[in-house]
């Protein structure tokens, strides 16, 4: 008589893409790590740029007054602030480990200006695509800051969640969002190993931004600032470098809609586009 083991189906590295040097708004030095030529896009999650500097030169030009429709902005601090105020009024500042969930829907203009924090300026900034039937909802926010955002504690390992529950049941601060998304930070150290499940049929990657990851079975190692996106299975399964690892894990439902992108705008349609342009332009945000 044999015994039968089903191991769970770990889901399977399909591209590993190095984030490219990359520069917004008014000058801002960043790596663009999705949304680039080498990864385009990861239905629900369009863009993620990573800003990492100790030189004020790359980034005190800020992003100063620009729209958006159409999408989520989701900006996360891992060290230093960013100064926010858009044109309904709402303004504040990310503090260092806070985030800001902001749904443009229908259309704001806003400015984002970083600031460091002892000498760093460090964080993320996610675009989440909307379905057809939110693009054109009243923009909102949820914001919290960095004490607010829980903390689960496993062997060798942190992981501060953002967005979704983990399968270990701790709930991320956001709640409110079109794609079932989790958003997690995770930190490893030096050979610790991290397992997690994510709903079958998400899309799902890892963006490494300290250190370096080892996917056992399947990749030596990923250094930073890297994506590495996951194919279809039941589990996710990564291993600290020889220095530990920070990474994002990062997974969502794919809207499965036509993407009509122009600039700060994205919709379904080219004439979305071309509406949300005029409708700026006419001062109708
Ligand atoms: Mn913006």
């Amino acid at each position: 008589m044999t015994a039968t083991v089903t191991k769970p189906k770990d889901r399977p590295v399909v591209a590993v893409v190095e984030g490219m040097p990359a520069s917004d708004g008014a000058g801002v030095r960043l790596t663009r790590m999705l949304g680039q030529p080498k990864l385009q896009m990861l239905d629900p999650f369009l863009m993620l740029d990573h800003f990492d500097s100790d030189k004020t030169d790359d980034y005190m030009a800020g992003f100063p007054d620009h729209p958006h429709r159409g999408f989520e902005t989701v900006t996360y601090m891992l060290n230093g602030r960013l100064r926010h105020g858009d044109n309904k009024g709402h303004s504040g500042v990310i503090d260092s480990g806070g985030v800001q969930w902001m749904t443009a829907g229908r259309g704001i203009v806003h400015s984002e200006m970083p600031e460091q924090e002892e000498g760093l300026m460090r964080g993320f900034q996610l675009w989440v695509n909307l379905p057809g039937k939110l693009k054109m909802s009243e923009p909102t926010y949820q914001e919290f800051g960095g004490a607010e955002i829980p903390v689960e504690r496993r062997i060798g390992a942190t992981v501060k969640v953002i967005a979704g529950t983990t399968s270990l049941g701790t709930a991320g601060v956001v709640t409110k969002q079109a794609v079932d998304a989790r958003y997690f930070d995770v930190r490893l150290e030096p050979g610790a190993t991290f397992e997690e499940t994510v709903p079958a049929g998400h899309n799902a990657f890892l963006a490494v931004f300290d250190g370096s990851v080892h996917i056992p079975g399947q990749v030596e190692t990923v250094g930073a600032p890297r994506i590495v996106v996951l194919g279809e299975g039941e589990r996710i399964n990564v291993a600290g470098g020889p220095k530990g690892a920070g990474f994002l894990l990062l997974a969502g439902k794919p809207i499965g809609e036509p993407v009509a992108w122009g600039g700060p705008f994205v919709m379904n349609t080219r004439e979305e586009v071309m509406q949300a342009f005029e409708d700026f332009q006419s001062g109708h945000f």
